[in-house]
C-alpha cells in the first residue's frame, strides 16, 4: 500500500494532484473493513511494543482541505490505541507568542517523546499553505521554508522519529457536499465557518501549494502519502494499513526482563 500511494522523492516533475484519484479504491467496503479490524487490532500491539521497547518515535502529520476528514480519520484510525501513548495536537492560526517565534518553533515542541505517537492535526506545512495562498511571503521565503521543514525533519528521522505524512485527498464536488452537510445540521455549525466558505474560493491556489510542497518536502525519510479521501472507509483503511505496515517493519521485540522471573511464586 505505501508504493501505491507515495509521492516518490526527488522526482523532477512537480505532482500534479489531477492525476490522483479522490475516488479511488482498490479493495471494496467489505474486504476494506475485515482488513481494519486486523489492523486496529495490530495498532494496540505496535504501539505497545512502540512503547515497551522507548527506541523510536511515531510522527503522523494529517493535512488536507476543509471537511477532508482529519478529525474523522483521529477519530477512526486510532480508536483503540493505549491513550498513555498518543498525544493530539492541533494547529491552529499562530498566536502572538507563537509569530515571534520561528515557524518551527511550536512544531518542534510538540514532536513525540521515545516510545509514543503524536498525531499532528495540521502542521508546519500550514505555513507553506495560507501565507502562499494569501501572498503573505515571496517566492524566495517559501522556497527556504521547503528547505527548512526538509531538514528538521531529516533531523527528527536522524533520532527516531518515524514520520508519516498524509495529505487528504478530496474533490471540489465531494467538499461542497461536505459543506452543504453541515450548513444543514444546526449540530454541525460549530465546525463551521465563514472563513472556510471564504477559503473555498480559492481552491485552485490551495491545490497549487499543496502540489509544490509535496513535490518540495517528499523524501525518503519523510515521504508524502497522498490519501485518496472521497470514500471515508477507504481513508481510513488505507492510513491504517500503512501505518501498521511502518510499525511491523520494525521488528521491534519486548525487552528482555530485567530480573530473572522464571522461579517466583506469588506468595499468599
Ligand atoms: P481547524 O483545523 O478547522 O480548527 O482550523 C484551523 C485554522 O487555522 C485553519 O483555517 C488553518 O488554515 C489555520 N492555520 C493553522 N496553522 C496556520 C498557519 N501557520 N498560518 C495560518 N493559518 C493557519
Ligand atoms: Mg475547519
Amino acid at each position: 500500500m505505501k508504493e501505491t500511494y507515495a509521492v516518490l522523492p526527488g522526482q523532477t516533475q512537480t505532482v500534479s494532484l489531477d492525476d490522483w484519484d479522490p475516488n479511488d479504491t482498490l479493495v471494496n467496503k467489505k474486504t476494506a473493513a475485515k482488513a481494519m479490524h486486523s489492523y486496529l487490532k495490530r495498532m494496540v500491539q505496535l504501539q505497545e511494543l512502540l512503547y515497551a521497547t522507548g527506541q523510536y518515535a511515531l510522527l503522523v502529520v494529517l493535512q488536507g482541505m476543509d471537511t477532508s476528514g482529519k478529525d474523522g480519520t483521529i477519530k477512526k484510525v486510532f480508536p483503540s490505541v493505549n491513550p498513555q501513548g498518543i498525544n493530539i495536537v492541533s494547529f491552529k492560526v499562530p498566536t502572538a507568542q507563537e509569530l515571534s517565534h520561528d515557524f518551527l518553533w511550536r512544531i518542534h515542541r510538540q514532536t513525540p517523546a521515545k516510545g509514543s505517537i503524536t498525531i499532528f492535526n495540521r502542521s508546519q506545512y500550514e505555513d507553506v499553505l495560507v501565507p502562499v495562498v494569501h501572498n503573505l511571503i515571496d517566492g524566495e521565503t517559501c522556497e527556504s521554508r521547503y528547505h527548512q521543514i526538509t531538514q528538521f525533519e531529516d533531523m527528527l528521522v536522524r533520532n527516531n522519529t518515524i514520520i508519516l505524512k498524509f495529505f487528504l485527498h478530496i474533490s471540489r464536488d465531494e467538499q461542497k457536499k461536505r459543506l452543504m452537510k453541515r450548513l444543514n445540521k444546526p449540530d454541525k455549525h460549530w465546525k463551521l465557518s465563514m472563513a472556510d466558505l471564504r477559503e473555498r474560493k480559492r481552491w485552485p491556489d490551495y491545490i497549487h501549494a499543496y502540489e509544490m510542497a509535496l513535490s518540495a518536502c517528499s523524501s525518503e525519510a519523510a515521504p508524502w502519502f497522498i490519501i485518496p479521501a472521497n470514500k471515508r472507509w477507504y481513508r481510513n483503511y488505507v492510513i491504517a494499513g500503512i501505518i501498521v505496515e511502518t510499525l511491523a517493519a520494525l521488528g521491534l521485540k519486548y525487552p528482555e526482563a530485567s530480573e530473572d522471573f522464571s522461579n517466583i511464586t506469588i506468595e499468599d
